[in-house]
């Protein structure tokens, strides 16, 4: 699945935790929760690590 809006809440594989993150970030994002990272950074749109529960406007 890939995301077309700018944040996307995300749900961590390892710990289920559920965090709203900016698809194209300027640095790898880690979960809040368990530190996995959740998206790598690309220069463009992250790769996601993790699973995709929404899309926000
Ligand atoms: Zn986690």
């Amino acid at each position: 699945m890939t995301p077309t809006s700018k944040f996307v809440k995300i749900k961590c594989d390892d710990c289920g935790n559920e965090q709203v993150v900016f698809s194209k970030p300027a640095s790898s994002v880690r979960c809040l929760v368990c530190g996995k990272t959740v998206i790598e950074c690309t220069g463009g749109l992250g790769e996601f690590k993790s699973t995709i529960v929404a899309e926000l406007e």
